[in-house]
């Protein structure tokens, strides 16, 4: 095992006028060295702010409140995020841990060329010493994502791009400083479906030229099945199914994991909003008692109602259900 990052009891609150939503609420797993990991659920149901949480990039009315993060730039030389300064912070953030957002519009600045927003990127992480050094590195970043004529986009605005090149030039700023993780959240949900094949064909090729790690969030079961290597299934702030991409295809244990395996006979259909699954997503300033999910789940029993279920681990399959309990070792998921 080899992990580069680990969360353990992760809890992220938001504190807003109808009460403290408790977004995240003891979130545990493990990042591997060189996988591709991918968070799926509906929307609300906390992958964002886990993926923001890594480099604490929670901005008020949200705080982490509590749980363990520990980054491993090296096999064996852990870093606790939660514990570092915000200087530190900034050199982890966007220099090792680069984030690749749904909207490339608002990643862009109008007012620069693409070729300086790389640029500006390395020169703030210290890689180049003026803006002008960096425009070589530019056109091959371009190049590397597949920007037709690089040597022309590098001085593009970001008005003159298609969204889909937006989303490459995003991807190069991203790449500028040699990133080991790859936070890639919704990377291709506003674009259309044949950009979005051709990013995530892109996003695979250049995981393995620049020997990155993938966190892949995403509401598309047909970009799980494609793209990862393990899947995190999480609902109302909390990891309910961990499990290798193949074992939760053939082997879905949580009712909600199911559900949403019933709710998709097409994999291209998106999961953002699982009407099939009846009740609706809960609120989290007054999460259900005992398994979030109880109030929806077809195999609720007693003792759902009155007691959270806790991540039971099977190997290297981990899912939090009184169905299960009994069965396998009880554990603190995924780490
Ligand atoms: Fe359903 Fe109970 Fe399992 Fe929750 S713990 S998913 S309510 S069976
Ligand atoms: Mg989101």
């Amino acid at each position: 095992r080899d992990p580069i990052i680990l969360v353990r009891g992760l809890r992220v609150n938001f504190y807003t006028y109808a009460g403290v939503v408790k977004a995240i609420d003891g979130v545990s797993f493990c990042i591997e060295r060189g996988e591709t990991y991918c968070l799926v659920g509906e929307t609300g149901c906390g992958k964002s702010v886990t993926s923001r949480a890594l480099t604490r990039l929670i901005k008020p009315p949200g705080r982490i409140e509590g749980g363990e993060i520990i980054y491993y730039p090296e096999p064996g030389k852990p870093v606790n995020i939660m514990e570092l300064g915000e200087e530190e912070l900034q050199r982890i953030r966007g220099r090792e841990i680069a984030y690749v957002f749904q909207d490339p519009g608002a990643a862009l600045d109008p007012l620069y060329t693409v070729g300086y927003q790389v640029s500006e990127t390395m020169l703030v992480h210290g890689i180049i010493r003026r803006i002008k050094d960096g425009f070589q590195r530019a056109v091959e970043l371009l190049r590397k994502t597949l920007i037709t004529d690089p040597e022309k986009r590098v001085r593009s605005y970001p008005h003159e791009l298609s969204g889909g090149m937006k989303q490459r030039s995003v991807i190069s700023i991203s790449l500028s400083t040699k990133p080991k993780l790859l936070v890639a959240d919704e990377p291709t949900t506003a674009l259309d479906t044949t950009v979005q094949a051709e990013i995530m064909d892109l996003l695979r090729r250049l995981k393995k030229e620049e020997g990155l790690t993938l966190l892949l969030i995403t509401h598309n079961m047909g970009l799980v099945a494609e793209m990862c290597d393990r899947v995190a299934v999480m609902y109302a702030g909390q990891i309910v199914e961990e499990a290798p991409v193949d074992e939760i295809f053939k082997n879905p244990l949580h009712p909600y994991t199911r559900a949403l395996l019933r709710a998709i006979p097409d994999p291209s259909r998106s999961v953002e909003k699982l009407e099939s699954i009846p009740g609706t997503v809960p609120n989290l300033v007054n999460p259900p008692p005992g398994c979030r999910f109880h109030p929806r789940c077809p195999e609720a029993m007693p003792v759902c109602t009155r007691r959270p279920p806790v991540l039971r681990m099977g190997d290297r399959h981990y899912v939090a259900c009184w169905l299960y309990a009994g069965k396998g070792r009880s554990g603190g998921g995924g780490a």
